[in-house]
């Protein structure tokens, strides 16, 4: 490579290297295009891990109280703890935390938990109090504050964080631009060069300026807008694409139903573990035509979050209305998640030419017998939970993301690779061009990178192994040996 461009491509021996070049045996390792994560939520994840008590990889919900408990002696007098990440089908105690867990750890300071998903949180009762919720608080639209039998809020907020977010101090510049420098560099020690911000406003959008310009972000962003910047956006003209190849504005993100985690993923049936219940619409679907309307005519792409498969049958329609409105080639509208598929929907997607940005990470943590997925769809429906190897044969172009669950490229491959439903596995190859050329393709960009080829951007992660000949299972024990970006080696592992 030579610049910030691959100038030669191919096996030892078969190509000639130029002389002065720095040369780097890499024998026995793999090398492969920088991964491509299409939806996470980098800034986030930097603030997070500046910032909050991560419960992650909590083993029990006692587990994770402790390790809040922690946090909370050093706190100061009233400061809000926050806590991300806690998962509680991976707990023995199988259930949501409640403010009485939390009022456990503390009756003066306000805590908030966000569950993995980001979907569902609870609050203990100072935090309850700050925020003003109340036995008497009406049901948020599209969201959903649980009540316990005592008519008072149980702690548990689904789907609705805007009733808390206005009382937690704001995040500032410097905490967001230190955290993209955090995450850029995690991100480049697990091999990823290029990433998509899934919903930025307009704090966000300056602090990835801010962090470019002070060299700080070196993993290439693509910048989803959000609700509270679409509506300027169009006014002033900024569209999708616009940027450079480091920072570029991507597409007009809509949300239109929760999680399966939270019970909210919007389905045609009910949730098998939770038979009231249906999940939630975000928004009228009339709504979503509108919205998704609007930013299509203004020439964006269209990223639309629907998990559940009624929610999915909404966006298809909604798609499907913008392009008879207004009707445009490689438009590349995604669906974001895009998991419980009917087989109709499946055609549907293919022929309008949506492409589903997917979390293999998903069914690696949540999919196989026995799974919290299979406890809340039952095993018949459970079959159609992310079908790759479906959405392929069928030629539909996927896009592999991770939503931060855990953002981690290598175990987003040995997911796919070993779903845990058998029938939708997919092949090591397949699984990594869906984590980079596809990544590429979906943020309009296959022309410059996702893949190694002459004339691309030499963006290039060195696996520390021959991943052709690892077992399928010991595929996520692989780890990253090396990260170039525009040819410069910016993670060496040992250095
Ligand atoms: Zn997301």
């Amino acid at each position: 490579m030579q610049g910030d461009y691959i100038v030669a491509a191919g096996k030892k021996g078969k190509i000639e290297i130029p002389k002065g070049a720095e040369v780097y045996d890499v024998t026995g390792m793999t090398v492969v295009p920088g991964f491509i994560d299409s939806h996470c939520h980098f800034l986030w994840m930097g603030v997070s891990m500046l910032r909050d008590v991560q419960l992650r990889d909590t083993p029990t919900l006692e587990a994770a109280m402790v390790r809040l408990k922690e946090k909370t002696k050093a706190a100061k007098k009233g400061e809000w703890i926050l806590g991300k990440g806690w998962d509680e089908s991976k707990w023995p105690e199988n259930r949501y935390p409640t403010k009485k867990d939390l009022d456990a750890i503390s009756k003066t300071n306000p805590i908030m938990i966000v569950r993995i998903c980001g979907h569902l949180l609870t609050l203990n009762t100072p935090a309850l109090k700050i925020a003003g919720i109340t036995g008497k608080t009406p049901q948020p639209e599209g969201g959903q504050i649980d009540m316990g039998a005592d008519g008072e809020p149980t702690g548990i907020l689904r789907d609705c964080r805007h009733l808390v977010e206005p009382f937690i101090p704001a995040m500032t510049e410097e905490t967001a631009v230190e955290g993209l420098k955090l995450a850029s560099e995690y991100a480049l020690s697990l091999g990823c060069t290029s990433i998509g911000d899934a919903g930025l406003g307009a704090e966000e959008l300056k602090a990835y300026q801010t962090a470019l310009a002070k060299g700080y972000l070196k993993t290439r962003a693509y910048l989803f807008l959000n609700e509270t910047v679409q509506k300027q956006s169009y006014e002033v003209g900024i569209r999708t694409g616009f940027g450079n190849d480091m920072i570029k504005i991507g597409p007009t993100k809509l949300l239109m139903d929760g999680s399966l985690g939270a019970h909210t993923a919007a389905l045609f049936e009910p949730y098998t573990d939770e038979p009231s219940s249906k999940g939630l619409l975000m928004m009228p679907s009339e709504a979503l035509d509108e919205k998704a309307k609007a930013a299509h005519r203004h020439g964006n792409q269209l990223a639309i979050h629907a998990i559940g498969d009624y929610a999915i049958e909404c966006v298809i329609n909604s798609i499907q209305a913008a392009l008879k409105d207004k009707p445009r080639k490689n438009h590349r509208h995604r669906i974001e998640h895009c998991e419980i598929l009917t087989a109709g929907q499946i055609e549907r997607i293919r022929e309008l030419g949506i492409i589903p940005a997917v979390q293999p990470n998903f069914v690696g943590e949540w999919a196989g017998p026995g799974s919290m997925y299979e406890q809340r769809l039952g095993e018949q429906r459970n079959r159609l939970n992310n079908p790759y190897r479906i959405l392929l044969d069928e030629g539909v172009t996927i896009a592999f993301g991770s939503d931060g669950m855990p953002f981690h490229p290598i175990y987003g491959v040995w997911s796919a690779v070993n779903h845990g439903i058998k029938d939708a596995r997919i092949k090591l190859v397949e699984a990594i061009k869906c984590y980079t050329l596809n990544g590429a393709y979906v943020s309009f960009e296959e022309d410059i990178k996702g893949s190694v080829e002459v004339g691309k951007l030499a963006d290039i992660a060195v696996i520390d192994r021959d991943l052709t000949k690892t077992k399928p299972e010991d595929i996520r024990d692989a780890k990253v040996y090396m990260t170039l970006v525009n040819g410069k080696i910016l993670y060496h592992k040992g250095l």
